[in-house]
């Protein structure tokens, strides 16, 4: 068990260091920094020796012991009083301009990374298929775009620039140790099996910990943003107590969590600390005792550059920990990056298509739950024709209407454009000739232009888009607004009341003038007025149109060349308004009740 956990965990950690494979040239760089850095470490503990020798003797010449400088050259003149100043100054430069190298070069390699994989998570975003927005919270999906990739790179570059910074330190520490002293030096290996077994065991607790912070982390985001969005329903309806104890305790779940494991490695680090002092006083006495022929110099620069080791071996110690929130992080990035991409296995591509829109047999059941939603749905709709859906709340009008546009996959029965089931389109192509007023209008925060002509009708000439606004009756709450049609709507269109963000969704819609339309009660926020007025639109776009109008005011659709009334998934009545009305069914009924509150308005006209 534990060890298929460590394979996968490796397996994702490969797969990250993928990502890092296009930046080798700086990576390559930035550790040719470190490794420098790493080897001037010793070489200013080393330096303490002719430090506390050149006390005795300043006029000692540096290279005293080496046989072949002292003939031939002026080096021979250089005095310990000269060189080791000198020579701390030098040392010091090469450590600077290492680390420079290092850190600078390994930053343009992790944030290289964090812009991958956040472009990666956000373009898989765009493929995912409805049901995975269905059955995952935006906080979450959020919180990983902006807080999992920057903790993945963590992993990715910070523990390699540990591992080679600190372990070419320790490294080249233990070879200037072994040539001083090779007695000493083995005994202070035998310590290190008691470190590597402290710091295997702290590692999984660190892993299990970190996985738990981050999905505390998308709670809080979570709550939050959906109390910031939803901030009137908590006003209107007194949420305010709920909302507040509910942020609470996400919020002290994460405080607790995030303590826990700074608890941890509180423990953690100061126990493995104490490991490595008592083990400096075995070398203390060890050193006084197996001192042979040293010179003072000598066991100065032995105790100091022993001294040097503890820190790097920690830091290399807490580097499984940084890898492991890593690998928790990316696992969660990559579960996302696997996820099957919106199923698009058609080929079919037309140019036009005239809108025959005909739906057979069609069975629908939400992935994931067993209600079956549709039953044995059977209707056809003619080019330029118009068909009305009504029925009760959750009879599965929006349903169906999604259906159409391929924004989930049904199983059983057909839906066929002009003769060829959607199936076999390629998504893009079947998505341009539908045009699609959702029940909930969604508008992005730029100007009113922008948003009609949005997504493939960015850039439409502004004729055409003031003639859509026209046709959608939009255009003459635009003229009145600051800066007409160049005034930002703000986030999700606040600044527009209901029926005239239906108007801005409507003219979008009408602007993309594809020859199949579906409009889910998008006339249903609008006053009596306005919806007179998008009717007349209506009955103009409609023509040469295949329109399918889901409505709740059946005013709306009494020219209508079908109306299917809806009831719990099922088709329970057919036939124009008139046939209905005569038949005295269900529309019927549900006619006799909008009547008695439209009267009013009937009386008007
Ligand atoms: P309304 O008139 O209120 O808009 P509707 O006729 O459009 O209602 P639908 O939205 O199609 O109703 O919903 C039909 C049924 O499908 C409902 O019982 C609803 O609970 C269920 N349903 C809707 N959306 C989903 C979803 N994404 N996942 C699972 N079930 C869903
Ligand atoms: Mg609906």
């Amino acid at each position: 068990m534990a060890n298929s956990t460590q394979q996968s965990s490796l397996t994702v950690y490969l797969r990250l260091l993928r990502y890092v494979l296009p930046y080798w040239g700086l990576f390559a760089i930035s550790l040719a920094g470190f490794l420098i850095f790493a080897s001037t470490q010793p070489m200013l503990g080393y330096m303490l020796k002719f430090f506390v020798d050149g006390l005795n003797n300043p006029e000692a010449s540096f290279f005293g012991q080496v046989p072949y400088l002292q003939e031939h050259s002026w080096l021979a003149e250089l005095k310990l009083l000269q060189a080791v100043p000198l020579l701390i100054i030098f040392i010091a430069l090469m450590q600077g301009i290492g680390s420079f190298l290092g850190n600078f070069f390994l930053a343009k390699v992790s944030l290289g990374l964090v812009h991958d994989l956040r472009l990666a998570l956000f373009n898989n975003m765009l493929t995912l298929p409805n049901r995975y927005f269905d059955s995952h919270n935006s906080g979450h999906l959020i919180s990983r775009i902006t807080y999992n990739v920057t903790m993945v790179t963590g992993a990715a570059t910070d523990a390699i620039k540990v591992v080679v910074r600190e372990g070419m330190t320790v490294i080249f520490l233990f070879a200037t140790l072994l040539w001083m002293n090779w007695k000493l030096t083995l005994v202070m290996l035998a310590i290190l099996p008691v470190i590597g077994f402290m710091v295997s065991s702290a590692s999984k607790k660190f892993r299990k910990q970190s996985k738990k912070i981050q999905l505390a982390m998308g709670d809080v985001t979570h709550v939050a943003s959906e109390t910031i969005q939803g901030y009137r329903v908590v006003r209107s309806f007194g949420g305010e107590p709920y909302e507040r104890d509910r942020f609470q305790a996400a919020s002290s779940e994460n405080t607790a969590k995030q303590l826990r494991m700074v608890k941890t490695n509180a423990v953690y680090t100061p126990s493995l600390q104490l490991v490595i002092y008592s083990a400096m006083a075995v070398l203390m006495f060890l050193v006084l005792l197996l001192r042979g022929d040293a010179s003072a110099g000598d066991l100065v620069a032995y105790i100091t550059l022993a001294g040097l080791l503890p820190k790097p071996i920690r830091q290399l110690s807490e580097v499984s920990s940084t890898i492991q929130k890593g690998v928790a992080g990316a696992e969660s990035i990559f579960e996302q990056l696997d996820e099957e991409p919106e199923v698009d296995r058609g080929t079919l591509e037309r140019e036009a298509v005239s809108g025959h829109l005909e739906v057979r047999n069609l069975d629908f059941v939400y992935p994931g739950t067993d209600k079956r939603v549709l039953h044995d749905i059977s209707f056809t709709i003619e080019p330029g024709q118009m068909v009305a859906l009504v029925g009760r709340s959750g009879s599965g009008k929006s349903t169906l209407a999604n259906l159409i546009p391929r924004f989930y996959h049904h199983e059983a029965g057909q839906i066929l454009l002009d003769g060829a089931d959607v199936e076999s389109y390629t998504l893009r192509n079947l998505r341009r000739h539908i045009a699609l007023v959702t029940q909930q209008v969604t508008l992005f925060n730029d100007t009113v232009a922008n948003n009609i002509a949005y997504g493939d009708l960015a850039g439409a000439p502004l004729d055409d888009i003031r003639r859509a606004a026209r046709d959608a009756y939009a255009d003459e709450f635009i003229e009145q607004m600051p800066e007409g049609y160049q005034t930002r709507v703000g986030e999700n269109g606040v600044l527009l009341s209901g029926g005239q963000r239906q108007r801005l969704a409507i003219a979008r819609a009408l602007l993309k003038n594809s020859p199949v339309l579906i409009l889910d009660e998008a006339t249903s926020a609008l006053d009596t007025e306005s919806e007179r007025h998008i009717q007349g639109a209506l009955d103009h776009v409609m023509q040469g149109r295949t329109t399918l109008v889901i409505a709740h005011r059946l005013s709306t659709i009494e020219k209508a060349d079908q109306i299917l009334v809806m009831e719990q998934g099922r088709i329970v009545e057919r036939g124009t308004h008139a046939e209905l009305l005569a038949a005295n069914g269900a529309y019927a009924r549900l006619h006799a009740t909008q009547f008695k509150d439209e009267v009013p308005e009937e009386q008007e006209s």
